[in-house]
Formats: C-alpha cells, structure tokens, sequence
C-alpha cells in the first residue's frame, strides 16, 4: 500500500480505534482461513464479498479430496467415497438450513441461483382466473426481472399487465415496509405470487421479509424471495416468517467459488404435495428406489424433491469447506460483528464527506435492522477518477454509474483495519479530485 498524506483529522483515531477493535474481535482468526488477493508486497483491500467471496483455504483440500476418491473408485465413489457422491448434496443441507432459519428437509443444495428461480416459480407462481399477477420490486436484479417476465409469457401472460414492479417514494431510494403491505393489499386476490430479494443487490435494503410474507398470505398470494444477498449475511427465519419458497447462490457472501452450487428452500408445509407441478428429474425420485430405473416418477419428501439432477460434485466441494468455516464462526457472531463493521464504516464516510466537504450519500437505510454488510454510497459529483484512485491503491470495490460505490465489509474475513485504511484512502482520492 503506497503512502498516504492524510489531512483527514480523524484518520489516527479511526485507525487506532480499528486496531483495538480487531484486536478484541473473536473471529479475527477466520481472516487467514481465506485467501486474500495480494497487491504489490501486501493484499487488496477487499470489499467485494457481496460478489464473490473469498477463497477458504480449506477449499483446495476438499476438492482434492473428490478427485482422489475418483482417481480410486471411479463410478463406485457414488457409494464409496468419503463423502458419497450419490448423497452429496446432502453435506450441505444442515449448514444451509441454519443460515437461512429452515428445518433441514426444507432446504437442498442444487443448480444455480436463476435456475432455481425458475423451478421455484413453476411450482409457486400459478396464476388462476384472476389472481395472475407477480410482485417483484422495482431495479430488481436483471436476472430476475428476465425470470419474471419470462415465467409470466409462459403462462401466456403479458408482462405490462401482470407484472407489478414496486418502486419507493419519489425521491427515496428504499421501500418502505408500510408501502409494500399497502400495495399488497391494494392488488387483493389479483395477486398471485410476490418474489421479492431478501437483500437487495443495489440499495443493500434488507425487505421486512416477514410483514411482507405476512401481507402477501393475507391477500391468499405465495411469496418467495431471492435470497442471493442476504444467504450468509444477515440471519433469516423462513421456516418461522412462513416465507413459501427461497432460493440463493452459493458464490457471494458464502464464498463458494465462481459458479458454486445454489440453494433453495420450501417450506415444509408444502412437502409431499405431487399436486404441485414441477419441472421432475430423477434427483428428485425417492433416494432409495432411484437407481431401480422405475419409469414413473416417485417424489422425495421435501424440498429435495425439487432436485432434477445428480450434485455437481467438485464445485460442491469448495462450498463444504466454506460452509464447515460458517458452522464454526456461527452466523450469531458473524451478525454481531457485520452491526459493528459496517457501523463503523458509516461513521466513517460521514467523518470523511465532512473533512473534504465531499457530498456522500448512503442509499443503504440507516436501520440496522433493514440492511446488511453492504453500503451503498453515492458520492456525488465525482466521477470514474475516483474509483481509478481507489483501485490503483488496492482497494477492489463495486462501481456503477453514476458514482455508485458499493462496498461490503464482511464479517468472516474483512477487519476494522481495512475499513479505517479504506476510509483514508477515500478521503485521499476526494481531496485528489477535487
Ligand atoms: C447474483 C445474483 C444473481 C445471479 O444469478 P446466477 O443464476 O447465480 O447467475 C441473480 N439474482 C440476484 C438477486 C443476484 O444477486
């Protein structure tokens, strides 16, 4: 890291505060069971894991793990490998269900995060005379938005008139909780389904999941939501909120690797219901009878019954090694600890917008409670320089036009030393471009 020439005058107290902090941090040691990206003689500054997590150095011996067993079993690793092909998915499944507050059958490891949209959407987006319309919020995340409209064309459904894109206020950037119930209600039994994120990828707004599963039940609507920025970084409850149906992908905040293994949950009030269609593969026949090569489909209980294919293996793997390091930090620490950081954060980009006189502005409510890790900060004025500034210096942050900065300080293996020097770094580049 090159040096710096501070004029910020709260620089040391923010770096010494940051020191002592990490110091005292229980899970500071989790930081060296992942791989930093280096830069020059030290690391990146790293504030990405809301795109793609970290590599945990545990990851490389589970996958080695899968080619021994296959360099020495060959097809017979499906039964005798350490971890048995036929059942690997499985490995995933009381890790995942603790993440995202289900009982173990509610949830599987499969596919990718769009895939299982689709699977899910299929079963619980059936419109019906009236009720045909699906709620999705306004800026979704493209692939999703592209899943809605498809799913609605399928049905023989035109998107202008069935598809509701909740937007905020004019002149807000997040949804307000007594807006989305209100707009439930509003639709009534016109409302099919509402598919809503958990954590939205832009805003870093956290939806009031439960209200919003409460209000879309109330209305006879299902409701499910996209799960691929809240997995791993806030803790969730679905089995409790009632929430119909998830799905989230394994590669953000739980460091999976680039195209890792989603996940996807079904309540479990809807196991065992063959009334509902779905797209069946053999994956998703009884374990037991599936290598009988029966013709007629016999549904596993549960949401492994939403399984269509056998688990891709080697890219499971690296998600085992980083679900075994989730199971030991505990997602009760890792919260407590993303409260403190990304407070600490926004103290911070206030402290700097106010030394440099720079307008910033935080798009991410300022409710705990309704965000994450994230923050998404908008820094007015400045242009694509600053983000150059950044990036020369290390610091490997999200930018979007116009001046959209979103950085995620994750719990599991960013520290309060990062943030600190990411804060006069910033302060730094504003004054640069000034
Ligand atoms: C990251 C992300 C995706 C990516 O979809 P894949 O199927 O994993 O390629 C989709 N939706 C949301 C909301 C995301 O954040």
């Amino acid at each position: 890291m090159p040096p710096v020439t501070t004029k910020w005058s709260e620089a040391n107290a923010f770096l010494a505060e940051a020191r002592e902090r990490d110091a005292a941090d229980p899970l500071a040691p989790f930081r060296d069971r992942f791989h930093m990206p280096p830069h020059g003689d030290g690391e990146v500054l790293y504030f990405t894991g809301n795109s793609l997590g970290l590599q945990p150095k545990q990851a490389a011996t589970f996958i080695e793990g899968e080619l021994e067993d296959w360099r020495t079993f060959g097809v017979e690793g499906h039964f005798h490998g350490r971890r048995p092909w036929v059942d690997y998915h499985s490995f995933a499944t009381e890790d995942l269900a603790m993440l995202v507050g289900a009982r173990p059958r509610e949830v599987v490891a499969m596919n990718a995060l769009t895939v299982n949209l689709h699977l899910l959407l299929v079963s619980f987006y059936r419109p019906d005379g009236e009720r045909t319309k699906l709620m999705i919020e306004e800026g979704a995340f493209p692939s999703d938005r592209y899943a809605a409209l498809s799913q609605l064309r399928l049905h023989g459904l035109d998107p202008d008139d069935h598809l509701i894109e909740l937007a905020p206020r004019k002149g807000e950037h997040t949804l307000r909780a007594e807006d989305i119930e209100a707009r439930i209600a509003e639709e009534g039994d016109r409302l099919a389904c509402v598919m809503l994120c958990g954590v939205q990828y832009y805003t870093g707004q956290w939806m009031p999941m439960e209200r919003i599963t409460a209000a879309a039940h109330a209305v006879g609507a299902t409701c499910g939501f996209d799960l691929a920025h809240a997995a791993g970084n806030v803790p969730l409850q679905l089995h409790d909120w009632g929430v119909d149906f998830a799905c989230w992908c394994g590669y953000k905040y739980l460091n999976g690797g680039p195209g890792c293994t989603a996940g996807a949950f079904v309540h479990e009030r809807h196991e065992n219901r063959p009334d509902l269609p779905r797209l069946e593969g053999w994956w998703g026949h009884s374990a037991s009878r599936r290598f009988l090569m029966e013709p007629d489909f016999d549904l596993m209980p549960g949401a492994e019954g939403w399984q269509t294919s056998n688990a891709p293996v080697l890219n499971m793997a690296a998600l085992l090694a980083s679900l075994a390091e989730f199971r030991e930090a505990g997602m009760d620490r890792l919260r407590e600890k993303s409260l403190a950081l990304t407070a600490f954060l926004e103290r911070g980009i206030h402290s700097v917008a106010a030394s440099t006189g720079a307008r910033l502005e935080i798009l991410t409510p300022e409710d705990p409670e309704a965000r994450g890790c994230q923050l998404s900060v908008v820094a007015h004025g400045q242009g694509k320089a600053l983000f150059d500034h950044l990036t020369a210096r290390g610091v490997i942050v999200d930018w979007r036009e116009p001046a959209v900065i979103r950085l995620a300080p994750v719990p599991m293996y960013n520290r309060f030393a990062d943030v600190a020097r990411f804060l006069v770094l910033l302060e730094e580049g504003l004054r640069a471009a000034k």
